[in-house]
C-alpha cells in the first residue's frame, strides 16, 4: 500500500486505488481493470463521492428485486473482487444466491485466483464458467456460464458490467441490476436496475436494504420504479455539480 495519510482530504478513493492495484498484483484483476476503475473515478468525483439519493432510490428497487427474485445469481469481475468481496459473499448469504465467477479479459489462470480469493474471504461456493451452458447474442469469453448460476437466473446482479453481455442478458430474458457509476454507458441504459454509485459504498447498502420486505411492498416499490428517470436524476446531478450549485 501506498502511503497516504488518513488527513489526505481524498483518502478513500486513493485507498481505493491502492486496492485495486493489489487486485492487479494478485492476479486478480486485469491491468484493462485500472483503465474502467479511473473512469469510475472520474464520475466519482462529478457525483461527490458520496451516495446520492438517486443511488438510493436504485438500491432500494434493486434489494425488492433481488428479494423477489427466484434464482438470483452475483455475476463477479476481477475489478468487484478485488474491491468487495466481503459486501459481495454477504449479498450472496442474504439472498441464499451463488457467486459466479464471469471476466472479459482471460489470462491464464485469473478465472481460479478470483475464485479462491472469494472461497479465502469466506464464500461458500463460487460457480465457474463452463462450455456446457452459453448465452445467446454475445461472442466474447463472457459468453460461457454455469448451467445452475447465470444460465439459470432470472434476476442477476452484476456490478461494473460490460454493455454487450447486458444486453445478451436482457434479450434472454433475465432481469439485471448493475452498479456502475457512468449512467451513460450502454449497461446503465439496458440494465432493469442501475445503481449509480460506487460499488464499495453501495453494496453494504443493498445488503441492509434487503432485510427490510414483505412480498406485496417489494412489488409496489418495483411498479413505482423506473429507471430512466433515475438516470436522468444522475445526469442532472453531474451538471449541477459541474455549475457549482
Ligand atoms: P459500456 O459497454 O456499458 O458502455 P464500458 O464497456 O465502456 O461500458 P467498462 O470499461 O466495461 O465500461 O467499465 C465498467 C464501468 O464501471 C465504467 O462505466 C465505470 O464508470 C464503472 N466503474 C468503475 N469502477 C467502479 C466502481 N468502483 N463502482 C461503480 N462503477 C465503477
Ligand atoms: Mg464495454
Amino acid at each position: 500500500m501506498s502511503d497516504v495519510p488518513k488527513t489526505h482530504p481524498r483518502y478513500l478513493s486513493l485507498t481505493l486505488r491502492d486496492t485495486i492495484v493489489a487486485g492487479v498484483e494478485q492476479g486478480i484483476t486485469s491491468v484493462h481493470g485500472l483503465i474502467a476503475h479511473g473512469r469510475g473515478e472520474a464520475f466519482d468525483y462529478l457525483i461527490g463521492e458520496t451516495t446520492q439519493p438517486f443511488a438510493t432510490e436504485a438500491i432500494h428497487a434493486a434489494a425488492a428485486m433481488l428479494y423477489l427474485a427466484e434464482h438470483p445469481v452475483i455475476s463477479v469481475n476481477g475489478n468487484v473482487a478485488a474491491l468487495a468481496p466481503d459486501g459481495l459473499i454477504e449479498l450472496g448469504r442474504i439472498l441464499n444466491a451463488p457467486l459466479e465467477v464471469n471476466i472479459f479479459h482471460t489470462e491464464t489462470g485469473r478465472e481460479q485466483r478470483i475464485r479462491e480469493y472469494l472461497l479465502r474471504h469466506g464464500a461458500p461456493d463460487v460457480l465457474m464458467p463452463t462450455t456446457e451452458a452459453q448465452l445467446s447474442y454475445i461472442d466474447s469469453n463472457r459468453k460461457f456460464v454455469h448451467p445452475n448460476g447465470i444460465f439459470k437466473a432470472d434476476v442477476v446482479f452484476v456490478p461494473l458490467e460490460d454493455g454487450d453481455r447486458c444486453e445478451a442478458l436482457r434479450q434472454m430474458g433475465k432481469a439485471v441490476v448493475t452498479v456502475d457509476l457512468n449512467p451513460m454507458s450502454r449497461t446503465a441504459k439496458q440494465a432493469s436496475i442501475t445503481i449509480v454509485d460506487n460499488v464499495v459504498r453501495a453494496l453494504p447498502l443493498l445488503c441492509e436494504g434487503i432485510r427490510d420486505f414483505s412480498d406485496p411492498s417489494a412489488q409496489d416499490t418495483l411498479k413505482r420504479y423506473s429507471n430512466a428517470a433515475v438516470l436522468k436524476e444522475a445526469l442532472r446531478h453531474i451538471s449541477r455539480s459541474g455549475n457549482g450549485d
